[in-house]
């Protein structure tokens, strides 16, 4: 029983640790190095990540298997925030899940609203197992909490998270605890500890782990890009630059437009839906300085910028008050992050032009002038998927007709099945490797 598995990134790495786990040869292609949007790197003596820097600690199988790697884990020295908005920086309140008050006290107690929003808002969170309408983030929370906690507190961070805007967003992929709190006011599952982790190095010291563990069991990394795939009566076929591969199954876990892509022959109906699934693009300049942070930001993990103040910047991360453990004494390292769905400004710039943008920025936002010492200007294209409302509904038709294409040999995972956290990939890939597995036992 053979299992070719697509790409590299969290997503195949977790898939094909369920595969051979369950006595299945894999083969793993990706002509990059493992780990996807997953890597960790050297900047002026900090250890910094490019892409994600940490994941949600929910319990369930994706936090088991991060867990069973044994790296010691990290957790953010500070979670308090800011929001840059017209009036200066002003402190994101606590009691907020993904900006959502949970009670009314959570809602009165928030300085960026006046007294008639927070009031809105306070009675928005006491209506407890009220109608949530439709699948559109913005206007369920709109309809919950009124416009302006909607557009202040839920849009900067959910919005930023996903790099898109909270309006025509599927709000049960993107913010399912919203759902939760606006539906039923139940609680969303918690440790009870931080609610985000990191290993001590790295996220890619995970992928390394993950690699590692693959190696032991005798997966194939094939350094190679799969250019098609083709199904017969017995098999599917991967065909790369130099050579064919036969398999039982295959699980493609690449972004959308590439699974679109190897889909168009086999499975035409089904590339055609992965291809109407947008991605919003964005980059980031990550720097370091020798100059002390203002005494405001000095325990901030960072700063969200109002939509309104319009600045290419939509956060300003400090990554070296979140990771100090990672950060030599006396340096600040700032991770200041650009684009959205919708704002494609940053694609235009050269990366010198967005460096003295981007920074420029950063000293505004955090009212003083900072040195630039050492910087990388990261550019992630097409890297977050765009949740339309009822994403879900979209996913199961190309499931299902992904299956009946294929005889049932090919399956998916990746970030724009169920939503891109890392926990959510993982889940995701172990739940198409399982079923692949007992597919694979009827063969
Ligand atoms: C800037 C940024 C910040 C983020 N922050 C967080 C965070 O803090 N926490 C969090 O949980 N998530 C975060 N995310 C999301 C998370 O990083 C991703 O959703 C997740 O890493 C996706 O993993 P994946 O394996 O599904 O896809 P990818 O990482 O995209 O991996 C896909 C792999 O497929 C390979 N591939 C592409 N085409 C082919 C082909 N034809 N043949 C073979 N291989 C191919 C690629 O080379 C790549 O390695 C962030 C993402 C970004 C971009």
């Amino acid at each position: 029983m053979r299992v070719g598995v697509v790409g590299a990134g969290v997503s195949g790495l977790a898939a094909a640790i369920e595969l051979a786990a369950q006595g299945v040869s894999v083969t793993i292609f990706d002509p990059e190095d493992p780990g996807g949007r997953m890597t960790t790197r050297d900047l002026g003596g900090a250890r910094v990540e490019l892409g994600p820097d940490s994941y949600l600690k929910r319990r369930g199988p994706a936090l088991s298997l991060i867990e069973s790697m044994g790296l010691p884990e990290i957790y953010p020295a500070t979670t308090r925030a800011s929001m840059m908005t017209a009036r200066g920086p002003v402190p994101v309140p606590s009691g907020l899940l993904l900006g959502a008050p949970r009670t009314i006290s959570a809602a009165m107690g928030n300085p960026l609203m006046s007294l008639g929003a927070k009031l809105r808002a306070g009675v928005g969170a006491l209506l407890l197992g009220a109608f949530a309408p439709g699948d559109d983030l913005g206007r369920i929370t709109e309809a919950r909490y009124g416009r302006r906690w909607a557009r202040l507190n839920i849009e900067p961070l959910v919005g930023g998270i996903n790099a898109d805007s909270i309006y025509g967003l599927s709000a049960r992929v993107s913010a399912p605890a919203i759902v939760d709190i606006a539906k039923t006011a139940a609680p969303p599952t918690s440790l009870g500890g931080p609610a985000f982790a990191a290993p001590e190095s790295g996220l890619s010291t995970l992928i390394d782990a993950m690699v590692e563990r693959l190696q032991g069991d005798d997966v194939d990394f094939v350094k190679q890009s799969c250019d098609s795939l083709s199904v017969t009566p017995g098999s599917v076929r991967l065909e790369t630059e130099t050579g064919e591969f036969d398999f039982d199954q295959v699980i493609i876990t690449t972004p959308a437009y590439i699974a679109s892509h190897l889909l168009e022959e086999s499975a035409p109906h089904s590339a055609a839906l992965l291809r109407s699934i947008d991605y919003s693009s964005v980059s980031m300049l990550i720097g370091s300085t020798a100059t002390a942070l203002p005494r405001f930001a000095r325990e901030l993990s960072g700063v969200l910028v109002d939509r309104d103040l319009r600045l290419h910047s939509t956060a300003v991360s400090i990554y070296s008050n979140k990771w100090p453990s990672r950060v030599p004494e006396k340096k600040a390292v700032l991770r200041i992050s650009t684009g959205s769905l919708l704002d494609r400004r940053h694609l235009e710039k050269a990366d010198d032009d967005l460096v003295e943008i981007l920074w420029n920025e950063a000293c505004q936002v955090l009212s003083t002038d900072l040195e630039l010492e050492h910087r990388l200007v990261v550019r992630w294209k097409r890297a977050f998927p765009h949740f339309a409302p009822y994403h879900p509904r979209l996913i199961e038709h190309v499931r299902r007709s992904t299956a009946s294409a294929t005889g049932g040999r090919v399956d998916l995972a990746g970030a724009y099945i169920s939503g891109s956290g890392i926990p959510t990939c993982v889940a995701v890939a172990i739940e198409a490797a399982a079923a692949c597995a007992e597919r694979a036992s009827r063969i």
